[in-house]
């Protein structure tokens, strides 16, 4: 149940404002659990007026670190984004539009948009079931993170497979590849995200999926990329099937395997809106939905008709 502001504790924490990501952690080294690192606060404050989370004695803010919130394009093509941005500068800028749309349409489906001009990309990911993962997850997305001395680069799912540790790092960028790099040697290509909530809009998801499929002329997948998440499942990209697909024609026995294998493998979670077993067959049906729509695009000779 929801707690109202003025029940909070009497004793409010303090805000610090470092400017830098060493000063962030310098503080956060000194305070340990009695802190917490802070973007826009959308989530934290859920945490704590819903008692899952104490409220700490200091915020440390990620606000005042400027090279958080930059978005540049490096050498190679990749698109760094920073942590620190918030959702609704990303769906406004120009780059991210053109390159990155269902990174755009999935921020869209996120809260209001009051919320989204708080809520950054860095803290829907760190919170390690945020919408934006799937997507993320899709695009091959590595996290950068400091522990205030060395940045260490990592696969957004290898990250989220490893064990959860308490904050001892802060996450200074996300790294895309391009659209170019991510469509070399494509045919026709068909990428989707879909969230189920229960209701159209401004709801928590039960269920989100996000693909990316390359198919070759003839008919079979030259890449495939499939990821499931929603509700407080961590999102996870379903690496067996996609190996198992790569190379095969799309045909009705393929998208049974992986309707089979989704159910199989999403590892979904339960909690006051659905069970497991609903959310396990809802991500099988959206992926094999969409995949279909992909056999239809661009599968060759044997693609059904609309
Ligand atoms: C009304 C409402 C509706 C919402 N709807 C949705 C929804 O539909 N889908 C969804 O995914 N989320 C939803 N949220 C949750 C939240 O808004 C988003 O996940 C948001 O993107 C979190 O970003 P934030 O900056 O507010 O994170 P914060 O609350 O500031 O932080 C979240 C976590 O990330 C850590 N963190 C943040 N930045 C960094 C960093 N750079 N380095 C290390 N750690 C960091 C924090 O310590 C904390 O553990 C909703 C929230 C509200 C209040």
């Amino acid at each position: 149940m929801s707690v109202p502001l003025y029940q909070l504790p009497e004793q409010q924490p303090s805000v610090w404002q470092p400017t830098s990501v060493e000063e962030a952690m310098r503080m956060k080294h000194k305070w340990g659990d009695d802190s917490v690192l802070i973007a826009g606060g959308t989530w934290l404050r859920t945490r704590w007026e819903n008692g899952h989370s104490p409220l700490p004695q200091h915020l440390i803010s990620l606000g005042n670190i400027s090279s958080l919130s930059g978005l540049t394009v490096d050498s190679l093509g990749r698109i760094h984004i920073g942590p620190a941005l918030c959702l609704a500068d990303l769906m406004k800028n120009e780059l991210v539009r053109q390159r990155c749309g269902l990174l755009v349409q999935a921020c869209s489906e996120i809260a209001a948009p009051s919320v989204r001009n708080l809520a950054s990309i860095g803290g829907n990911v760190m919170s390690r079931t945020g919408d934006l993962i799937p997507v993320l997850l899709v695009m091959d997305a590595q996290i950068i993170c400091s522990d205030g001395q060395n940045e260490r680069s990592i696969a957004l799912t290898e990250w989220l497979g490893s064990p959860i540790s308490s904050q001892n790092e802060v996450m200074t960028g996300i790294v895309v590849p391009t659209a170019a790099q991510m469509n070399a040697e494509e045919g026709s290509s068909y990428e989707f995200y879909l969230k189920v909530g229960r209701r159209e809009a401004f709801t928590p998801s039960v269920v989100t999926v996000a693909g990316r499929l390359a198919l070759g002329t003839d008919g079979t997948l030259a890449s495939i990329a499939l990821a499931a998440g929603g509700g407080s499942a961590v999102p996870a990209r379903f690496k067996d099937l996609e190996a198992a697909a790569m190379g095969q024609p799309l045909s009705k026995e393929l998208l049974k395997y992986l309707h089979k294998g989704v159910f199989a493998e999403f590892d979904a979670v339960a909690d006051d809106y659905a069970g497991v077993t609903y959310r396990k067959q809802t991500a099988a049906n959206l992926i094999v939905s969409e995949c279909y729509k992909a056999w239809q695009k661009g599968g060759g000779a044997d693609a059904p008709r609309s």
